[in-house]
């Protein structure tokens, strides 16, 4: 096989969600479990970062390597002391028509959205590309395998430890009722990906309800579960008109919200534009209409005191206390965040208890030191 006619993704668990996205997208390619000759597409986060760096570095393939996704596009530089080629961004366009280049010998530099080494061995950026129609392109390949519906792209707010607005931009997109409908079919159960999930066909600021009931209506007869895992809500957006179009149109039981924080002091140093309140009635909201609310916190955000941790465990006390859940974190700074070479707070002894005891009676999953 030439060097650069076979083309492989490099496929783990915890990239299925790009992979499915990209590899319609590149007819005839493969899925990979390990450096193949070829050309070797990658994408990966910040935490998968060192794991892959290793793998590339000891990979004795004669392959070309193509990183993407939310590290590769934050850290170009560091990437390339590892990779041929870096996609910077949404990859949606740029990846074929990279490949296309490469396997044509045609002019690198004419690929926009992209960065890479030139003979000098000088870092080149090419011209920045412009935002992908979501349209254009199908959520997945039904044929590789059945997946989530990212129904939304983008996000107008600008929270400090969060890579979303800065890899897709502060405009909302929004796919189509037509292709989500299509795609649907192909779902056991239909989900969702989406930065927050009740905003969509909005600006991302102001509900557009009449566009989500379109959207739940158009996805009759399915088993729709919308505003719960893989996607969240942010809590100002739960009111009672859209808990009520959920209960008629959806089979969730559960509600993910975005709270990050109990305390007020903190919610504004990170820029969530919400307040505590707003999660307090947005949870209430969930129980009164039959919904268990699952609530996100971060802890160990640059500058949290124990205070403040204190004050995010009173919130999940009383969250918990009413029959919800939480699904917590530790902070852990990425770049091209406002927080990229922020320091974690240290956590508090009182909040490793409180949440270890949670743990315990399955009121809390995920990390919290
Ligand atoms: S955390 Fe959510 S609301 Fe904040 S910027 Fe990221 S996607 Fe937007």
């Amino acid at each position: 096989m030439n060097k650069i006619n076979q083309i492989n993704f490099r496929f783990f668990k915890k990239n299925m969600q790009s992979i499915a996205v990209l590899m319609p997208l590149v007819p005839g390619s493969y899925a990979a479990e390990r450096p193949c000759d070829g050309i070797m597409i990658y994408s990966f986060t910040t935490q998968q970062a060192p794991t892959i760096f290793r793998e590339v570095s000891q990979a004795t393939k004669k392959s070309l390597f193509v990183a993407g996704g939310p590290h590769p596009s934050s850290r170009p530089e560091e990437t390339l002391r590892f990779f041929d080629y870096v996609v910077i961004g949404e990859g949606e366009e740029t990846l074929p028509e990279l490949i296309d280049v490469i396997q044509n010998k045609g002019d690198i530099s004419s690929v926009k959205g992209i960065s890479y080494k030139n003979e000098a061995e000088d870092i080149v950026f090419t011209e920045k590309r412009s935002q992908v129609d979501l349209d254009k392109f199908p959520p997945f390949d039904p044929g590789i395998m059945l997946n989530t519906i990212e129904i939304t792209r983008g996000c107008p707010f600008n929270c400090a430890y969060c890579q979303t607005p800065q890899l897709f931009g502060h405009n909302m997109r929004h796919r189509s009722i037509d292709v989500i409908s299509k795609y649907s079919k192909f779902l056991k159960d239909i989900r969702f990906t989406s930065p927050n999930a009740f905003a969509y066909g909005s600006d991302g600021i102001h509900p557009r309800i009449e566009k989500i009931e379109s959207l739940l209506r158009a996805l009759q007869p399915g088993r729709i579960f919308f505003g719960t895992f893989p996607s969240e809500v942010r809590p100002e957006f739960i009111n009672d008109s859209i808990l009520e179009l959920v209960s008629k149109y959806c089979r969730n039981s559960t509600i993910s919200m975005g709270g990050q924080s109990g305390s007020q002091g903190i919610l504004e140093s990170i820029k969530r534009k919400h307040t505590v309140e707003d999660i307090i009635i947005g949870a209430e909201k969930c129980l009164e209409h039959g919904f268990n609310p699952i609530v996100d916190f971060i802890f160990g955000l640059p500058g949290e005191t124990e205070a403040d941790q204190l004050e995010t465990i009173k919130v999940i006390k009383w969250l918990t206390g009413k029959g919800g859940n939480v699904h917590s974190h530790y902070f852990m700074p990425l770049p091209g965040t406002e927080f990229e070479n922020s320091t974690p707070a240290p956590l508090s002894k009182e909040v490793e208890k409180v949440m270890g005891d949670l743990a315990l009676n399955r009121k809390t999953t995920g990390v919290w030191s």
